[in-house]
């Protein structure tokens, strides 16, 4: 186990994930409403409008589409990160 900066509110943690205990709950949230707003009809494809559209900050929806449960997504919605 080594120290790990938050990627979201920038703390030193413990742990395997990318973000600290406290943030983790708001990665979830973020993400299933992100799968939600993909499983919609009308979704944006560059980042700004879909951080528009979501309320999700720009930096987190990088972090997300980056990640592989959103890296296939993102490659077939055609998504400009
Ligand atoms: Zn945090």
């Amino acid at each position: 186990m080594e120290f790990k900066k938050c990627e979201r509110c920038g703390s030193f943690f413990i742990s395997n994930s990318t973000v600290c205990e406290n943030c983790t709950p708001k990665d979830t949230l973020e993400k299933s409403k992100l799968k939600n707003y993909f499983e919609s009809e009308n979704y944006s494809n560059t980042i700004n409008s879909i951080s528009v559209d979501t309320g999700i900050s720009e930096k987190n929806l990088n972090r997300y589409l980056e990640n592989e449960e959103f890296s296939k997504l993102s490659n077939k919605l055609h998504i400009n990160l």
